[in-house]
């Protein structure tokens, strides 16, 4: 075991999905042509002035009110200056002293181990433009700058540095995301920049108070790399600290082609960035009804969800935290259960859960899909589960006629007709074939008449075979055992 442990805090970035900018009426969608989405005001012409897009304020609200955030009536804009070219202003609107949220809880499972862990923070900011580098071109290297992403919203979610572990900074980053998407504020996709996170990293001896110097790694674009670049950062100031060495506080880059973090920049102070109240945007005063609206408009989120599925439809926590993890998945369930009734859907809630979450899930991962482009509705899968249940149609007929699904759509009662699926209940028939298997299986027969009940089961098979898996199993059963009562 190592003699240090880790501490980590996250800062995320998230973009709030609006119709338009933070501060102008400019359209805040991505994929546009360069230069296309602007105005004077997310251009920083001098002279404007920037109103505040209320949609923003209230996708921060909503989302500090899930995250279980303090919400500060009044918060005020400031200014954080600095020189970067894809910053036309010279400075970012962002919040300082006074953020929107404070004092957040988030709930992290590791290996079903639950943690608590704080939310510092969070804060309104406006985003920068993105630049565009041509490395390499003649006869001299050159950047081109796209403005169209300034002043797209953003929302900085600070934790406190309590997480642990690799593996415990993923699990935070996925459950806010879970959250972020219940409330509907967000896509919250690293590939493609609408959630984005600064790992702080720094190892301390184990059981110490307090806190060892971090560094701050940036660029990663997937759960992965969170994973890998903070694994990688923990293992490079073991190997610092053990040879004798310093850890200096700064900021690193995370490179996923080779798997390391490279030193960037030493890191800045805060007063280096010279903050103050931005005087063109009023403070935000909000009003108690206000709060109280968005607090009624917040959706039943992950955790309280799952707790449902357990107490309602009796599924284990590990299924019901499955089926809540992304809201339309668990959107997509409860549209099936709805093919029950009453007392009915207690008995499905299981089997539906297990076709959903190994069957439908298991396919669309291969096939690299998403849920809403499934072919199975949740009507279809509903209609399919009490097929199995009534016993018209073999567990195993079942997967066939499932996979028909998958692949061509189509519903359950239609196909077992049309490929010949249906469960056989005819006794004469069944009958026919248990004295045919009898007739056939001499040794199996001598051991069930000397005692050994065991060989039934070869008996059964033999019937079931015989019947290409069609012949009801609770039918050969009781007419196996008859015929040997006699
Ligand atoms: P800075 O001023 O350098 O940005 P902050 O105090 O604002 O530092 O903290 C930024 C993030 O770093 C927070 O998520 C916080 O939890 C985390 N953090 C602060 N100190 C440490 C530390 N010693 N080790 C790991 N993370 C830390
Ligand atoms: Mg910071
Ligand atoms: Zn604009």
């Amino acid at each position: 075991m190592s003699i240090y442990e880790a501490v980590i805090g996250l800062e995320v970035h998230v973009q709030l999905k609006t119709k338009s900018k933070i501060f102008c009426g400019c359209p805040a969608n991505f994929g546009a042509d360069p230069n296309t989405q602007i105005c004077p005001v997310c251009c920083g012409y001098p002279g404007v002035l920037p109103v505040v897009n209320r949609a923003v304020v209230e996708g921060l609200v909503r989302s500090a009110l899930a995250l279980d955030c303090r919400i500060n009536k009044h918060s005020v804009f400031a200014r954080k200056q600095y020189f970067y070219p894809d910053l036309p202003k010279n400075y970012q609107i962002s919040q300082y002293e006074l953020p929107l949220a404070e004092n957040g809880h988030l709930q992290v499972k590791v290996d079903e181990q639950s943690r608590d862990i704080r939310i510092h923070r969070i804060h309104l900011e406006e985003d920068a433009g993105k630049l565009l580098h041509a490395i390499g071109s003649r006869p001299l290297d050159y950047s081109l700058v796209d403005l169209n992403r300034t002043g797209v919203p953003l929302m900085e979610i600070v934790s406190e540095p309590d997480l642990r572990t690799p593996e415990e900074a993923a699990a935070y980053l996925s459950h806010l995301r879970a959250v972020l998407r219940y409330v509907g504020v967000s896509d919250c996709d690293m590939e493609k920049g609408s959630m984005r996170c600064d790992a702080n990293v720094s190892i301390r001896p184990s059981g110490a108070q307090g806190l060892g110097t971090k560094t701050e790694v940036k660029n990663m674009n997937s759960f992965r790399s969170v994973r890998e670049a903070i694994a990688y950062e923990i293992d490079r100031q073991t190997l610092v600290l053990d040879s004798g060495g310093r850890i200096v506080q700064e900021t690193r880059l995370w490179d996923a082609q080779n798997n390391v973090t490279q030193s960037m920049r030493s890191k800045e102070e805060a007063h280096d960035y010279r903050y103050f109240p931005d005087p063109d945007l009023v403070p935000l005063n909000l009003s108690d009804q206000y709060l109280e609206e968005l607090q009624k408009s917040l959706p039943e989120l992950p955790e309280a969800r799952s707790a449902r599925y357990v107490e309602k439809f009796g599924l284990s926590s590990y299924d019901a935290s499955v089926l809540t993890a992304e809201k339309k998945l668990a959107d997509f369930y409860e549209e099936g259960l709805k093919g029950f009734e009453g007392k009915m859907q207690k008995e499905a809630a299981k089997p539906l859960a297990n076709w959903l979450t190994t069957e439908l899930l298991g396919r669309l991962h291969a096939a690299k899909k998403e849920i809403e482009e499934s072919l199975v509705s949740p009507e279809s899968l509903a209609a399919l589960v009490a097929l199995v249940y009534k016993g018209a149609v073999s567990g195993k007929s079942a997967k066939v006629v499932f996979d028909e699904m998958f692949v061509n759509g189509g519903e359950p009662a239609a196909i077992v007709n049309q490929k010949g699926l249906g469960q056989i209940d005819d006794e004469k028939q069944i009958s026919e074939w248990v004295d045919e298997i009898i007739l056939v299986n001499d040794k199996a027969v001598q051991d069930i008449k000397s005692g050994k009940t065991s060989a039934m089961g070869a008996l059964v098979g033999g019937v079931m075979r015989k019947s290409k898996g069609r012949a009801n199993p609770q039918i050969v059963n009781r007419i196996l055992h008859k015929k040997f009562s006699q």
